[in-house]
């Protein structure tokens, strides 16, 4: 399965309409823990997190799922399924690596949406989100410049935001500040989202230091500290 980053409507249709349980994917892990992030930030969710990713982004703290050359493992939807429901719990969040990379994803979050559970995917701006399920809550990751993969932003994924989707800018320099800031306000995302997140690269900037631009600005958006990395060590996997 080769990972795409656009779905022709064509390829859409064809995974909706095949057995999710039966589709291949490229599995990193799976596991349940709180939400470290977002308005969901604290709630218990299981997490399944898919292998690979096309991008490099000079802070990524999953690097261990990137590579899909080596340590992904091949599954079904079904194998998934299972220790999804063997959580007991009605949030699952989609991530990775990359988890649209995987065109199969579509089908497996239609599916869960369609079981009653609450679905969000975290994913990098660089893939086409526009048909993902309406139902499933995006966090779209846009690219900082401090991230080196800028270019490799989808601005697409900006004019197609629903209500339930939140943005998120992970900020390590003033310069990512002012880049966040101005995307905000030209795409008028605290009105169209959920949230926009401004979240710091962690141990690099200084906390506070955003949080004062952030006020001074008086900006509408909203500061976030990845929780899982306070309660765990920060280089805890599978948490
Ligand atoms: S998009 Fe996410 S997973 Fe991929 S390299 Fe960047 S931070 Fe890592």
């Amino acid at each position: 399965m080769q990972p795409v980053l656009t779905l022709t409507p064509e390829e859409h249709r064809h995974i909706l309409a095949s057995n999710p349980l039966l589709l291949p994917f490229d599995l990193n892990e799976i596991f349940f823990s709180v939400q470290g992030e977002g308005t969901r930030a604290g709630l218990p969710c299981v997490f399944v997190r898919l292998h690979g990713c096309k991008l490099r982004c000079s802070y990524c703290d999953t690097k261990y799922a990137i590579d899909r050359r080596s340590g992904g493992l091949s599954v079904t939807g079904a194998e998934i399924d299972e220790r999804v429901r063997g959580f007991g719990c009605r949030f699952v969040e989609f991530t990775g690596g990359e988890p649209l990379e995987q065109p199969n994803v579509f089908g497996l979050m239609k599916y869960y949406c369609d079981e009653g559970f609450t679905v969000a995917v975290e994913t990098g701006g660089h893939v086409d989100t526009s048909l993902v399920d309406e139902r499933v809550i995006r966090i779209i990751d846009m690219k900082t410049p401090s991230s080196k993969m800028m270019p490799k932003n989808n601005y697409h994924n900006l004019d197609t935001l629903r209500p339930h989707d939140e943005v998120k800018f992970v900020i390590g320099s003033r310069e990512d500040y002012e880049w966040s800031r101005e995307l905000t306000t030209k795409y008028d995302l605290p009105r169209k989202t959920a949230a926009v997140l401004f979240s710091p690269v962690f141990g690099t900037v200084e906390y506070k230091q955003i949080v004062e631009w952030i006020l001074e600005d008086r900006l509408d958006v909203r500061f976030q500290l990845q929780m899982h990395k306070f309660i765990w060590h920060p280089d805890t996997r599978g948490v």
